[in-house]
């Protein structure tokens, strides 16, 4: 085995050791992939999402081109954990009283700072097993979905899974419930081989999308994603997006929900993964009048502070307006004269949606 193999081998054992499902190594360039994403940002894709358009000196943009944003950078190491934990509750299953939270934030930890550790974990590793000669130059830079780069892109050529049709790393063995953390580094070791897609004839993501998000196969526009809608965007939601919603209050897993290759994903007992009591399935009415105290306290340390408190009442409202239960009508009134006025807004348009009939009593 040679230097290189070597290290790839050393980079991967660290991982495994360090926790991580998986791991692989993808060398920097400018991958065919990447030439969609300045296209994906041109067509307004990203909605709202101005972190997404920044540039480098040289007019590129920073996510785009990691040969132009981090020069030294030769490589990406790229490791993946699951974080499926057994579900306690189905949403299809659930009363209309209660909302959904994305899986990926049921956790006890925020995931970045969990998966941070690890990375940090191999990084050190790295540093350790390489030669002294080497280590005066080595650079590294561990990152968490914050990195200047298209961490999915590097996944798929680390051979750490393929990009599916809805757009998430999907793992033959493991499926696409994975968190992703990078290392950038100066090393160059033997890459690993790109993943193959095995999407093939399926189209279950694009056809369950309640909000027709995936515009075609690999393509997603994130003004019709719930999931950027509800964690991302500020102020009102336009209304011919609410409906689609649902009972979604913060994420959604529908296109990876019926993933054929999520059918088989392992069940982690990774104790950072496992459900905080409540935060599942919360209910609507709850969150929609929660205090900022409350807020605080049910939400410290988790992804979920990232819709901010305004974000997740408004969302809860729209829930509520969804859910046609005529028992949310006193809510409803009290919270169509809140302060908050995209909160107002969504309250009395949900009371016209109970009004309007349909309604049920949610038994
Ligand atoms: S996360 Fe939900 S809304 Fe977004 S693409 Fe997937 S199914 Fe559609
Ligand atoms: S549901 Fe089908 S098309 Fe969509 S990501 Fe999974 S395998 Fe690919």
């Amino acid at each position: 085995m040679g230097r290189t193999e070597k290290i790839t081998a050393a980079i991967r054992q660290a991982a495994y050791d360090a926790g991580f499902d998986l791991a692989g190594i993808a060398p920097v360039r400018d991958f065919p992939e990447l030439e969609y994403f300045p296209k994906w940002i041109a067509a307004g894709h990203a909605g709202e999402m101005k972190y997404m358009e920044a540039q480098s000196e040289t007019g590129d943009f920073k996510r785009a081109s990691l040969r132009s944003t981090v020069p030294w950078a030769r490589s990406v190491i790229v490791c993946a954990i699951n974080y499926n934990v057994a579900a306690p509750y189905s949403i299809e299953a659930d009363d209309s009283q209660r909302g959904w939270i994305s899986r990926y934030a049921w956790g006890r930890d925020d995931y970045h700072e969990a998966v941070m550790r690890l990375l940090r974990a191999v990084e050190l590793r790295l540093r350790t097993y390489c030669d002294p000669s080497e280590k005066p130059s080595l650079q590294t830079r561990c990152y968490v979905d914050t990195g200047p780069l298209v961490e999915r892109v590097y996944a798929k050529y680390a051979g750490v899974g393929w990009i599916g049709k809805n757009t998430c790393i999907l793992n033959q063995k493991l499926g696409s419930w994975l968190f992703l953390g990078v290392i950038l580094t100066s090393l160059e070791p033997e890459p690993d081989v790109p993943a193959a897609d095995r999407c093939g004839t399926c189209t279950r993501c694009i056809d369950a999308c309640p909000t027709n998000a995936l515009i075609a196969p690999y393509q997603l526009d994130s003004n019709k994603c719930i999931s950027y809608l509800t964690i991302e965007k500020r102020g009102t939601i336009p209304v011919e997006m609410r409906e689609g919603m649902g009972r979604h209050v913060f994420g959604c897993d529908i296109c990876q929900d019926v993933c054929p290759w999520n059918r088989r994903s392992p069940i982690t007992s990774a104790p950072e993964f496992q459900p905080r009591n409540g935060l599942v399935n919360p209910a609507l009415d709850w969150v929609a009048e929660m205090t900022a105290e409350q807020f605080r306290e049910a939400f410290r340390a988790s992804p979920v502070r990232r819709a901010k408190r305004a974000g997740l009442r408004r969302n809860a409202v729209i829930a509520m307006g969804n859910s046609r239960d005529q028992r949310f009508a006193p809510a409803l009134e009290k919270l169509a004269v809140d302060d908050d006025t995209a909160v107002a807004e969504a309250a009395q348009w949900a009371k016209k949606n109970l009004d309007a009939g349909n309604c049920s009593s949610g038994k």
